[in-house]
């Protein structure tokens, strides 16, 4: 659901019509995207506060992740499978999925809990979850930060207008804000654990290698009831859309598949037990595997999974653009709409890449 393409909605340029003119545009977005990521850039670290020249280059998921996928030093991310005609088809494992609002030192010391594969032996502590969680709020935290970059660039040079930059911009202020209350409680908890903070709703530890790497936060919109977990079309400001967090880590011989929520939020109780009701370890995979391949797009995927397998997947992808086109007008109809859109019934027809047949053979 996260992806800044989508903000470049083509019908607010209606000038462009034109094949040259389409890869002209495709340039200017090409600089803008890259300019507003280095505008971005903060003086000080985020974490320490201390001013900062060179940030740490952070993976959203920790490199062990990614070294234990890569082919050759390559991983494929979600863009290669979407085509996304202005991504690079595949990316080293040192620049995939990466923010800059850290520096170096923090980013060695505050999430070495969770990125140290050993201590995934026992269950995941409640100061591992609050790292995960940390960098989770900062992903996000950093991609707002760029947002407002771009639509002041895109006002600037692409001539879009006033209002829906303004409307744009207010949205991403109303985000922030909550990303940032989001990584100070986190941060409070990593530095602070209590039992109680963080609630495991799903927890696998697998006997083998899953080809695919993923940590981040969902917004989930139906359960597997097609009840309403989070109303995405609620406008009043004080609507708080929750998160939950997942993670797929694969470790050496095994594979970490985790759901996890703070204390705070209650409005995946019923989901969760809907999941631990499942009848076998499979199906719960099959559950997770669609949850990761329609709402996400910042997964990493081995190379060594074949192109038809990915083929399939397509299915799951891109869901929220294709839906967009002719949406219902009152917001019970977009509701309805949009539960149909999520509603689970694919996540048998699609590859699931968590299970057994799609394991990666250790070798490296
Ligand atoms: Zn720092």
């Amino acid at each position: 659901m996260e992806n800044l393409f989508t903000h470049f909605d083509l019908t607010e340029f209606p000038q462009i019509d034109r094949k040259e003119e389409i890869i002209e545009t495709q340039k200017k977005v090409k600089k803008i995207l890259k300019d507003s990521r280095n505008q971005a850039k903060k003086k000080t670290c985020y974490y320490c506060g201390k001013p900062c020249d060179g940030f740490c280059n952070s993976h959203t998921v920790p490199a062990f992740c990614l070294k234990n996928i890569a082919d050759k030093g390559k991983v494929y991310y979600a863009n290669t499978i979407i085509d996304l005609p202005i991504l690079k088809a595949d990316k080293g494992v040192n620049e995939a999925g990466t923010f800059h609002l850290i520096c170096r030192e923090c980013d060695g010391k505050i999430f070495q809990d969770y990125e140290e594969p050993l201590n995934y032996e026992d269950m995941p502590t409640i100061k591992m979850l609050a790292q995960v969680d940390m960098k989770n709020n900062l992903k996000f935290i950093s991609k707002r930060l760029m947002e407002k970059e771009l639509y002041d660039l895109m006002y600037e040079r692409m001539g879009a207008s006033t209002d829906y930059v303004f409307q744009k911009q207010n949205i991403s202020d109303l985000d922030l804000k909550e990303y940032e209350d989001s990584f100070r409680h986190a941060k409070k908890c990593a530095l602070k654990p209590f039992t109680g903070e963080y609630y495991i709703g799903f927890y696998k530890k697998l006997e083998y290698r899953v080809p695919v790497a993923f940590q981040g936060f969902i917004a989930m919109i139906a359960d597997l009831e097609g009840n309403i977990i989070n109303n995405i079309y609620n406008k009043d400001p004080k609507y708080v859309i929750r998160n939950i967090s997942l993670c797929i880590f694969p470790l050496e011989k095994n594979s970490i598949i985790m759901l996890f929520v703070d204390k705070y939020n209650r409005r995946y109780s019923k989901f969760f037990k809907q999941l631990q009701r499942c009848k076998n370890t499979e199906e719960e995979l099959a559950i997770t595997n669609y949850i990761l391949f329609s709402y996400c797009e910042d997964y990493f995927i081995s190379p060594k999974v074949e192109k038809d397998i990915l083929e399939k997947l397509k299915r799951l992808m891109g869901k929220t653009s294709s839906m967009l086109s002719d949406m219902p007008t009152t917001i019970d109809e977009q509701l309805e709409a949009i539960k149909k859109v999520y509603n689970f019934s694919e996540r048998n027809i699609v590859p699931n890449l968590l299970s057994k047949e799609y394991a990666i053979t250790v070798e490296n």
